[in-house]
């Protein structure tokens, strides 16, 4: 099996399926944890060796409660990957953060509910620490592109996670939008701390598809569908500069995340 891919992006609808790839083939992997979301997409993009995973299934038909976001971690690290880059759709919790910009997560808060969410469970007591979740290399890399394209970027958001797949009640909005969150989906938590747990380097870029329910208007599947798909073509942007911009070797911390977590 390729054991030399650099990059792990979790998505990329739009750059694997549209030839941009060469030599792309797809591989089927099998984790201890089960099997990763659908087969990966491994190619060469600008001389550099890129996987793609789409989290829900290249048919989109993995909700998020659902995903084995350990197998799709853990088949990353198979191939060699140092560094995932994870786009995502979100809502937004504050005015200011409208439909179509971007947002930068550089926090979480976690409100899923039955998430398997370690792999500290064979025997090996590991409690990592995520004060600051992802990877600072990679975000200033994310920043110097969406600022070089001139793309509205929210920076320093704090992403909170729900279990769903359904969306909030009105209560929760706002007992949501009385917390630090400016952005709320639903699949960066338990992802960001798996790949931290694996050593790896980790940041999400994502893009605001709705206001919420807190708004007058309340969210629905189809308002977010239509945003997304717009949002697609940006984030295809983004992702063909970035994976320019990503430094060759790694000068962060997050290859040493074990050293300090093991009991
Ligand atoms: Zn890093």
């Amino acid at each position: 099996m390729e054991k030399d891919v650099e990059i792990g992006i979790f998505g990329g609808t739009g750059i694997y399926d549209s030839g941009l790839l060469e030599d792309a083939q797809e591989i089927d992997i099998d984790t201890p944890y089960g099997k990763p979301s659908d087969t990966i997409t491994v190619g060469t993009f600008k001389g550099r060796k890129i996987a793609f995973l789409p989290r829900h299934g290249k048919k989109h038909s993995i909700p998020p409660h659902k995903i084995n976001f350990k197998a799709n971690i853990w088949a990353f690290k198979e191939l060699g990957i140092t560094r995932i880059i994870a786009p995502s759709a979100v809502g937004s919790l504050k005015k200011e953060c409208e439909p179509g910009h971007f947002a930068l997560p550089t926090q979480f808060l976690d409100f899923t509910k039955s998430r398997d969410g370690t792999f500290s469970d064979n025997g090996k007591v590991i409690h990592i620490s995520v004060a600051d979740p992802f990877c600072p290399e990679l975000q200033t890399s994310i920043l110097n592109v969406t600022d070089n394209q001139n793309l509205k970027t929210h920076k320093n958001c704090t992403y909170l996670c729900i279990e769903g797949p359904r969306f909030s009640t009105k209560a929760e909005s706002k007992f949501f939008r009385t917390t630090d969150a400016d952005i709320i989906g639903m699949t960066l938590v338990p992802e960001c701390q798996l790949a931290r747990e694996a050593q790896m380097c980790y940041a999400s870029i994502s893009t605001i598809t709705d206001y919420d329910v807190w708004a007058d208007k309340p969210v629905t599947a189809k308002e977010v569908l239509e945003t997304l798909s717009k949002n697609v073509e940006k984030t295809k942007k983004v992702l063909t500069e970035l994976i320019d911009k990503i430094p060759k070797t790694r000068n962060c911390s997050c290859a040493k995340a074990l050293e300090e977590a093991e009991f």
